[in-house]
């Protein structure tokens, strides 16, 4: 099963208030705190996809300041033995470092 987006990132409403400074994918409403909240951010509408592993979302951010962030969330189904379990959950911290690292580690920033 190839991963199958469910939803896209973007903002469902097609109108936004463009005075306020929303970028052009964050959903804004209550999903946006950027300019309610002393650390708020821009938020958009979360892009999720289904593969045969299980879900992936990422969500993206930007602070007041233009700092961009994104969040990733991952659920997998782990195996019904304990140990197994444990040591799946383990082990997906540990790539997913290595592989954050790879992407954005600060040697590729320069
Ligand atoms: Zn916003």
């Amino acid at each position: 099963m190839n991963p199958r987006a469910i939803t896209s990132g973007r903002p469902a409403r097609v109108k936004r208030d463009v005075s306020a400074g929303h970028p052009d994918w964050c959903e804004g409403g209550h999903h946006c705190t950027a300019n309610t909240m002393p650390d708020g951010e821009h938020q958009s509408r979360p892009e999720t996809w289904r593969t045969d592993l299980g879900r992936i979302v990422g969500t993206r951010l930007r602070n007041r300041h233009g700092h961009d962030r994104m969040e990733l969330r991952v659920v997998l189904d782990l195996a019904d033995d304990e140990d197994l379990a444990q040591a799946q959950a383990r082990h997906l911290m540990a790539v997913t470092y290595t592989v954050v690292r790879r992407v954005f580690g600060a040697e590729l920033r320069e």
